[in-house]
């Protein structure tokens, strides 16, 4: 199919969104899930349990540890990570190629070791970081949503310091201060990616990490 004509849509264009725990990239992921339906939005694989109300199929892929083991026998995951030393987390690899075969642009959701293996073996890929607006804001709302207890928010906060020093390594950064504006900032990145050359596109931005 031509690319160049003036009639041709946007080639498709895969998106990555990683960050540290408790950044809000779900959040953020879902507003462009529910607002934006031509980006479609990969549904990993994992072997963590699903929690109320996550359902098979949309929230996760909920596998067991020998399909999880199979997926990566047959070369089924374009990355896979164990996430903060617990379940594991893969992203299907047949899903995202369809979706870019059939025009349609993707995002995946991914924490940082999946993103530099996506880096490696998909270099067009573009790689968007999304920050807290300081490393206070990322304790409250790690603390806020109680999901964790005190030793492993402890244990996630300086994964999570560890983390926003890879912001670097990203094509473009977003600070999610408001996730409707973040989502709208990292759609439009979608565009942007088009004409991405690496790390020339490199964006930065003017918020610091507390600490
Ligand atoms: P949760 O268990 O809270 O849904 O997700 C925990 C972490 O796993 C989040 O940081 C999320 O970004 C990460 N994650 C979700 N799916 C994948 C995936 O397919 N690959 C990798 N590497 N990380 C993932």
């Amino acid at each position: 199919m031509p690319d160049g004509g003036g009639t041709a849509r946007p080639a498709a264009r895969l998106v990555v969104l990683a960050g540290p725990t408790a950044v809000g990239k779900g959040t953020v992921a879902a507003c462009v899930r529910q607002n934006h339906p031509d980006i479609w939005i990969s549904v990993s694989a994992t072997t963590r349990a699903p929690r109320p109300g996550e359902i098979d199929g949309v929230h996760y892929h909920f596998v067991s540890d020998a399909e999880f083991d199979r997926l990566i026998a047959e070369d089924g995951l374009l990355e896979w990570a164990v996430v903060h030393g617990a379940a594991r987390y893969g992203t299907p690899r047949a899903a995202v190629e369809e979706q870019l075969a059939s025009g349609r642009s993707a995002l995946l959701e991914i924490d940082l070791q999946g993103a530099r293996q996506v880096r490696e073996r998909m270099p067009e890929a573009f790689m968007v970081f999304l920050k807290p607006p300081s490393f206070d804001e990322l304790v409250r709302r790690l603390t806020g949503r109680g999901t964790e207890d005190a030793e492993e928010r402890d244990r996630r906060l300086r994964t999570a310091h560890v983390e926003l020093a890879a912001e670097g390594e990203f094509d473009a950064t977003i600070v999610n201060s408001d996730v409707e504006t973040a989502c709208s900032e990292l759609v439009d990145l979608f565009g942007q990616a088009g004409r991405s050359t690496g790390a020339a596109d490199t964006q930065t931005t003017t918020h610091d990490i507390d600490q």
